[in-house]
């Protein structure tokens, strides 16, 4: 089977790789070409292709991994885009954490050109992505699925058909808003506690042992902020991204939800705060410089963060479900 992946980024290259390999025929695009070039060289088998249209040209199935709905939208169009290539039975799945609105018209203009469209974000992480473990929550039709589901399945765990057009999105940003909800408000319970003279350890041992506990309390808190490592794998950028999109969807939906709301302009501020490259986990700063303590630190916080070589390469020892 031939495929085209676009977006060699932190999740993207090591999903790609298990495409790089029989019984796949794989072509590889990245705006950076540096990347593609070190993808190819890591990845003999695979292709480089000089434009998305040259990646496009001849696959059956088209993958994009970008940080968001609109970077793939912008790459259908002009005599080098995806649609100059794709020919007609061609299948698309757009592996991006996007927002449903745009995958609708992403899907309504390649149906014009015969392609078929799922949204299918994805979940697990970058080491989700590296042992194939991904959860891909797809939106779409049952059969546009099946087209696409031997490339998924090479760095799959779980295929979950979520409904049409939109509704793996939908499902990725809320699963995200409760992400961002849970480090903001462990980072808040920590930093009171600590405050209060319970230490974070102690807190944690506590909670992940009691109903407050979440992935976030069980291991990105332990791993990253009682460490003090904050590898960076998932950007605060894309974290905020989400859960706009995920209050966006409230909005549509006419559904008050408060929570979400807040939670996405507080994701807004700390990313503008921290920067593009902070890690989303980062944000627990944001807390600790209000709260005048860092949580587990005996110690008034220095300024917000920046991560060291070391602490990047700690990353891969990390666990990660996103
Ligand atoms: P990165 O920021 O690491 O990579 C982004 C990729 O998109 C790079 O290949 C980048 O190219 C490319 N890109 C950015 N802007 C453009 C553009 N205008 N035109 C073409 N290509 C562009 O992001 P991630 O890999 O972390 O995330 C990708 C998607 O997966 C996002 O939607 C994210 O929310 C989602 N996701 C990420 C997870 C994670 O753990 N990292 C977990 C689950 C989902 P270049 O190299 O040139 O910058």
């Amino acid at each position: 089977m031939r495929v085209a992946f676009l977006g060699l980024g932190a999740i993207g290259a090591p999903m790609a790789r298990h495409l790089a390999r029989a019984p796949f025929e794989l072509a590889v695009w990245n705006r950076t070409a540096a990347k593609a070039e070190a993808f190819v060289r890591d990845n003999p088998a695979a292709r480089m292709a000089s434009s998305p249209a040259d990646a496009a040209r001849g696959a059956a199935v088209v993958i994009t991994c970008l940080p968001t709905s609109h970077e793939v939208e912008a790459l259908l169009g002009g005599p080098d885009g995806l649609i100059a290539g794709l020919g007609r039975g061609a299948a698309f799945a757009d592996c991006t954490s996007g927002d449903p609105a745009t995958s609708r018209r992403i899907a309504a203009r390649l149906a014009e050109h015969g392609v078929s469209f799922v949204d299918a974000p994805v979940s697990g992480g970058v080491i989700g992505a590296e042992q194939g473990k991904l959860t891909v929550m797809v939106g779409g039709g049952a059969a546009d699925l099946e087209r696409v589901r031997p490339a998924l399945d090479a760095f799959a765990g779980k295929i979950v058909h979520c409904g049409e057009v939109g509704a793996g999105d939908a499902l990725k940003a809320m699963n995200n808003a409760l992400l961002a909800i849970h480090v903001w408000t462990t980072a808040e319970a920590l930093v009171v506690l600590e405050k209060a003279g319970v230490k974070a350890a102690v807190a944690l041992d506590v909670i992940n042992a009691s109903s407050g506990r979440s992935n976030t309390s069980m291991n990105l808190f332990p791993e990253r902020v009682l460490t003090r490592a904050f590898p960076r794998t998932f950007r605060l950028a894309l974290l905020d991204k989400d859960i706009a999109i995920a209050a966006d969807v409230a909005r549509e939906q006419r559904v008050p939800a408060p929570v979400m709301q807040l939670t996405a302009e507080l994701m807004r501020m700390a990313h503008q705060q921290l920067g593009e490259e902070a890690d989303h986990v980062e944000a627990a700063q944001i807390l600790e410089a209000w709260g005048g303590r860092q949580i587990g630190v005996d110690r008034v916080p220095a300024a917000p963060h920046e991560s060291t070589d070391a602490e990047l390469r700690a990353e891969q020892t990390l666990e990660q479900p996103l």
